[in-house]
């Protein structure tokens, strides 16, 4: 079957059915009515043996002693398995593997797509981040032999798309000592088929961009506004990602257990960096102009005061009640910068209210806008990249809650609905006309958890498949 050292073997339901059933039900899978050897029959014995049934998510390692391959994963894909069940199942698979420096993928593969489906699981599972560690793990490179049929163009959109995936885990990963304003600002300048401009805390000053200098005065680290563009042409998409490298709440600090996860707090910058970076390098017929307003929120002789006054760059000024609420301060600033270009289109993504892990949990991230067909067609895309995102309102009369005794806004609204009047609070930073969209990831962006699926714990990458995907869409819209 194959010489690979381990193999991902897809499995349905009626692989695992007895010969009396299958003769009942439509015929059993291809991946297992292709090859019927006596080392796939061991698999499906053990996987009976223990009460699998072929559901999505189910993983049973069987290891052989003399043969090839060593260890076969088999993964359960349920009945008619789309592509996102493909995608867990071969990331799935590819995590469950040990050490092996071949692993084949055995799945079913109705089209070019569910291929790139696959490969595209595979490599997101294949992901490590062991760079922390004095010794890093042994299964380093891997080679993946996915099925056929290989189209070269989905293929190298899965590689790039992995590949972006990464990069932004790799950055939320990075401890806040590493990854800091000036050190993303690096990283974005080593960046190919993008132009890199950073703002400094001087040019922030000068600028009037009060919020994001605001807030990153209190570090000993200052702020930076790193604006990265690509020209492909046509279409005019602005990007804006939350970049707050270490969000410790700032003189509202937060309570010591919040603390140590509060390095993935730049998540909607990685995905921003790493979106646009992926864009460049597919080539797509899109102009696009993405802002990462970058801060270290700390506490210190020169930060920001609970009751201060911010004057942010479209003239508007903030009342900040709360320095935890930092997020659209920074936001604010970068969404006005953006909007002075009048771009067709402009999408920030941030991780911004706890909130939003209330309304959706861990798994789903909430977009709100100022055009329902914006929003559907991110929801699109996300279903399309295998993103779980959903709609949210922005109801007007939630606008009086962000009102302030003294000056044009305030930081904090009451706890209602924090998701929404932290969107309401960012709109007022749109230009009129600009078609805008937020996507609060506040949940999706880190997980706190075991791994899942081709996600792992820590940074997972969340929103960089779904932004790419909605430039795929302007490309394809372009014409050529
Ligand atoms: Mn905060
Ligand atoms: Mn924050």
């Amino acid at each position: 079957v194959t010489d690979a050292e381990a193999l991902v073997l897809g499995i349905v339901p009626a692989d695992l059915a007895y010969p009396s059933e299958i003769s009942s039900r439509s015929s059993p899978s291809e991946s297992i009515n292709q090859r019927g050897n006596a080392q796939l029959e061991r698999v499906i014995a053990a996987m009976r043996a223990t009460g699998a049934t072929g559901r999505p998510d189910e993983v049973q390692v069987v290891a052989f002693a003399d043969e090839r391959p060593r260890v076969v994963v088999a993964v359960g894909l349920g009945d008619d398995p789309g592509r996102e069940e493909l995608r867990r199942a071969a990331g799935a698979g590819v995590r469950a593997v040990p050490a092996a420096e071949t692993v084949a993928l055995s799945m079913p593969v109705p089209d070019a797509g569910a291929m790139r489906a696959i490969a595209e699981g595979a490599l997101l599972g294949s992901y490590r981040f062991d760079r922390y560690r004095s010794r890093p793990s042994a299964d380093g490179a891997r080679r993946l032999i996915i099925p056929e049929p290989a189209d070269p163009e989905l293929l190298n959109q899965a590689i790039v798309t992995a590949e972006a995936v990464a990069l932004a885990r790799d950055l939320v990963n990075a401890p806040p000592s590493d990854l800091y304003p000036e050190t993303l600002a690096e990283v974005a300048r080593a960046m190919n088929g993008v132009d890199v401009e950073v703002l400094d805390e001087r040019d922030l000053h000068d600028g009037g961009y009060g919020g994001i200098a605001g807030v990153g005065q209190g570090s000993a680290r200052p702020p930076r506004l790193i604006h990265v563009s690509y020209q492909g042409g046509e279409q005019r998409l602005a990007l804006v990602g939350k970049g707050v490298t270490f969000d410790s709440g700032g003189l509202s600090l937060k309570p010591p257990g919040e603390l140590p996860d509060m390095k993935m707090d730049m998540g909607g910058a990685a995905a921003v960096l790493a979106a646009v970076g992926a864009i460049a390098r597919l080539g797509y017929r899109v102009d696009v102009e993405a802002w990462l307003p970058v801060v270290e929120n700390m506490p210190g002789g020169r930060a920001i005061r609970p009751s201060d006054v911010l004057t942010m760059r479209n003239g508007l000024r903030v009342e900040v009640r709360d320095t935890d609420n930092e997020g659209r301060l920074i936001l604010a600033d970068a969404i006005a910068r953006a909007s002075e270009d009048e771009p067709a289109i402009l999408i920030d993504i941030a991780t911004l209210t706890s909130a939003q892990i209330v309304a959706l949990g861990r798994r789903t991230a909430a977009v709100m806008a100022n055009d329902d067909t914006l929003r559907a067609g991110l929801v699109a895309a996300a279903t399309t990249a295998g993103e779980d995102i959903w709609p949210m309102p922005l109801p007007p009369y939630l606008r009086s809650e962000l009102d302030s005794r003294l000056a044009d806004l305030s930081n904090v609204a009451p706890p209602d609905a924090a998701m929404l009047t932290a969107g309401m609070f960012l709109r007022e930073f749109v230009r009129p006309g600009v078609r805008w969209a937020h996507l609060d990831i506040a949940g999706p962006a880190y997980n706190v958890g075991e791994p899942h699926g081709y996600t792992p714990h820590g940074g997972t990458g969340a929103g960089v498949r779904t932004l790419i995907q909605f430039a795929a869409r302007l490309h394809g819209e372009c014409g050529s």
